[in-house]
């Protein structure tokens, strides 16, 4: 018989919790240390290889990085040396090519640096081979058909431009080295490869772009910082719901009676548990050379936020890795669970990531306004590139973030629609109207007094009021790309902003050596590239059913569920702007088409098999016994001349709500067999109708009795902890 006594206890139990002390490590002088002792004390940095490796070999590593070179062989057999001295001394006992498929999160295999000398005595070893390439075979990974079995062997490599570092364990350390995964033929079989070819991209496009415009330019390189949300909920109540433990997120629950529409969490004062939970994972992170920088409540209640300070792209996506990571571990210890679903909670806010993209050349950033005309002119070269490449791929973009857990959030008035569109804030969309206008054209001269020197310094102020509404937007001196899901790698949303801000340079670039290649010249192919994206730039309410109309009429996309998006992917125009950057092959394309595919059918079968346990095991039972009890309570009434409408009541309400849930759950296994693999199906019918069981089983939580209800209820998860 289902009762509350575990809710109860749970409940009991959560409210005396008390927060977790941490201590901070103190060094060899008796003192707390600070953080910039703490800071990458874990990592195996450009410092401490030069303070462990011969200078020449030094020299050499420093160069192979700067110009994102691939590690020699020589050079690799110093290096393993030092790192593994390093690493034995701070306790590892093994190493790992930490690296990252297509699964969205990372994976490592352990190898133990033990093995036997001619002697046969045991000691440690770690060979340069060893550090640039292992074979982890691996074979069980996502790879979109990539791999047959036959020929299931893929390799890591070290992607020496990532720092290798040490992850603590209880009882022991592993030395991680970050590497890419690749099959036997070369092909990418991860988010890393990608990525790093489309920073290759980006870097030769931006030089060439630069280079038009009459400057001389050095290596470019994309910059990435991601803003974390996450959840916590404790970990009394994780154990009691079969939803959030399976799926990720819960898949009944009815609606409290305060949301968030108090709006008390955002920015409120951090719980002492939480505060205490962030403290040492931010103190984990110092170690792990993370700059974590900012935490914060977030807009829903019990959810968070951590930003770090961001880095070059390859960098910054593997610190929100470790930071994902980190997260997940340490809360245990606090006896909390970190969920990164992007949708965990019905009608409270879900989490996203906000990728923060720039580009930057010698310490200066692209997207900053400069104070000279000719700096502006780059800054709008740049911002026109990007534009541009949204206009003409902004269903590539979308198609970058899609997943099922993606789809509760993009369009559901709590974070950019599925629409892909880019916010200037005011003073860049003037600016920009008064180009496209023609008011800047007429002599290079006046072009240039017209964008001028008092008006661009405006627009890092004008960016201080944000539209939160807008996928794209730009940010003082960077873009922040919003629709990417929380539980996402976002190497992959990365990637394309790269490749498709190549490809608007790339053409930029060809119109300013089609148009004589002087400053009139550049000014007229910005103009070019704004007029052809006028639609893409959009400064109203992006949450607005007035948007979904405009933006059907100029010709925007709208892809609101994930198979629409994916279809963007077998795009012949897709296919050739990756093959003509060498970001990813035809065959690659096609095999993060599959995996992604996949993953949704996956996501929406794991929830429905979760939902009808749930319906089978814990709704159905308590509802039945409720009623049978009300009916043997109303048939004692009658029986002594009693009035028992209350009851009678009460049964029909339930009687209803039972038959109810009988016949939509049959509708969802019909529907779910008629759709078959058929992803587009699936998410026009069995999702929905999904949502449709899931709407009875909430009305049944108020129509059972507290006390016969087992799974915690919202209020309880959202508002104790
Ligand atoms: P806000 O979103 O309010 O501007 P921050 O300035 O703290 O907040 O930036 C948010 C994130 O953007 C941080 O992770 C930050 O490091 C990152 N960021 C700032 N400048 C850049 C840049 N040039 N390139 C990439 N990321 C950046
Ligand atoms: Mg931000």
């Amino acid at each position: 018989m289902p009762d509350a006594s575990a809710r109860f206890s749970a409940v009991a139990l959560v409210n005396s919790r008390q927060p977790r002390r941490v201590q901070r490590p103190v060094g060899a002088n008796g003192k707390v240390q600070d953080v910039g002792e703490l800071f990458g004390q874990k990592t195996f940095s450009l410092e401490q290889m030069a303070d462990k490796l011969p200078r020449p070999i030094f020299k050499q590593l420093a160069a192979t990085i700067e110009e994102g070179r691939q590690l020699d062989h020589p050079l690799a057999v110093s290096v393993a040396h030092a790192v593994k001295d390093w690493a034995v001394e701070q306790g590892c006992t093994h190493f790992t090519h930490w690296f990252q498929p297509m699964t969205g999160s990372t994976a490592e295999k352990h190898d133990a640096f033990l093995t036997f000398s001619k002697a046969g005595q045991a000691i440690e070893r770690f060979t340069g081979d060893m550090l640039i390439q292992s074979e982890p075979d691996a074979s069980s990974f996502p790879s979109g058909g990539m791999r047959s079995t036959f020929e299931a062997r893929g390799y890591t490599a070290w992607d020496p431009s990532s720092p290798m570092f040490i992850m603590e364990g209880e009882s022991g350390s592993t030395l991680c080295i970050p590497s890419v995964f690749i099959s036997y033929t070369g092909h990418a079989l991860d988010q890393k490869t990608p990525l790093l070819r489309s920073m290759a991209a980006v870097n030769k496009a931006a030089q060439k772009l630069l280079v038009a415009m009459g400057e001389t330019s050095e290596r470019v390189v994309a910059t990435v910082g991601c803003e974390q949300e996450y959840f916590l909920i404790d970990r009394a109540y994780w154990a009691l719901r079969p939803d959030l433990a399976i799926a990720g997120r819960t898949v009944v629950g009815a609606n409290p009676p305060k949301g968030q529409s108090l709006d008390d969490h955002y920015f409120g004062a951090i719980p002492p548990r939480v505060l205490s939970f962030m403290q040492e994972v931010e103190q984990e992170l110092y170690l792990l050379g993370v700059p974590a920088k900012t935490r914060h409540n977030e807009v829903a209640p019990c959810q968070f936020e951590l930003a770090p300070i961001f880095r070059e792209a390859n960098v910054g996506v593997d610190h929100n890795q470790l930071i994902s990571e980190v997260l997940r571990r340490v809360a245990l210890r606090h006896d909390y669970k970190v969920i990164m679903h992007e949708k965990p909670f019905a009608n409270i806010n879900g989490s996203g990531k906000h990728d923060n993209w720039s580009l930057s050349t010698g310490g200066k950033n692209l997207l900053d306004p400069g104070k000279q005309p000719q700096e502006n002119t780059r800054f709008l070269a740049v911002l026109a590139s990007v534009l541009l490449g949204v206009q003409r791929y902004g269903g590539l973009l979308r198609a970058s973030v899609a997943s099922h857990g993606n789809d509760f959030r993009l369009g559901a008035n709590e974070a950019p629609p599925a629409i892909m569109s880019v916010f200037l804030g005011e003073t860049l969309t003037r600016i920009c109207n008064g180009i496209t206008a023609g008011t800047s054209e007429r002599t290079p001269d006046q072009a240039k007094l017209t964008v001028g020197v008092e008006t661009l310094p405006a627009v890092a102020q004008d960016n201080t009021d944000r539209n939160r509404t807008s996928p794209v937007a730009f940010t003082g001196n960077k873009f922040e790309f919003r629709a990417v899901g929380s539980s996402q790698n976002p190497g992959w949303p990365t990637t394309v902003l790269n490749t498709i801000v190549s490809e608007g340079m790339d053409q930029i670039t060809t119109w300013i050596a089609e148009a004589g290649g002087d400053k009139a010249a550049v000014m007229a192919a910005i103009r070019k590239a704004l007029i052809e994206s006028e639609a893409v730039r959009f400064e109203g309410d992006g949450y607005s059913d007035d948007w979904v109309t405009q933006a059907q009429a100029k010709g925007l996309k709208n892809l609101r569920t994930t198979p629409e998006a994916l279809d963007e992917l077998r795009l012949e125009s897709v296919e050739r702007v990756f093959g003509k950057h060498g970001v990813l092959s035809p065959e690659e394309l096609l095999s993060r088409f599959k995996v992604q595919e996949e993953q949704y059918l996956t996501a929406v079968d794991i929830e429905r098999d979760t939902l009808r346990l749930i319906v089978n095991e814990t709704v159905m039972p308590a509802a039945l016994a409720e009623r049978g009890e009300l009916a043997i309570g109303a048939k004692a009434l009658a029986d002594l001349g009693l009035d028992c409408s209350i009851e009678k009541e009460r049964i029909a309400l339930l009687n209803q709500a039972v038959l109810r849930l009988k016949t939509r759950g049959d509708a969802v296994g019909e529907l779910a067999v008629a759709a078959g693999h058929d992803a587009h199906k699936v998410a026009d019918t069995v999702v929905p109708a999904l949502a449709e069981v899931r709407a009875v089983v909430d009305e049944l939580e108020g129509l059972v009795s507290d006390g016969r209800w087992p799974l915690p209820k919202y209020r309880e998860l959202l508002f104790t902890i």
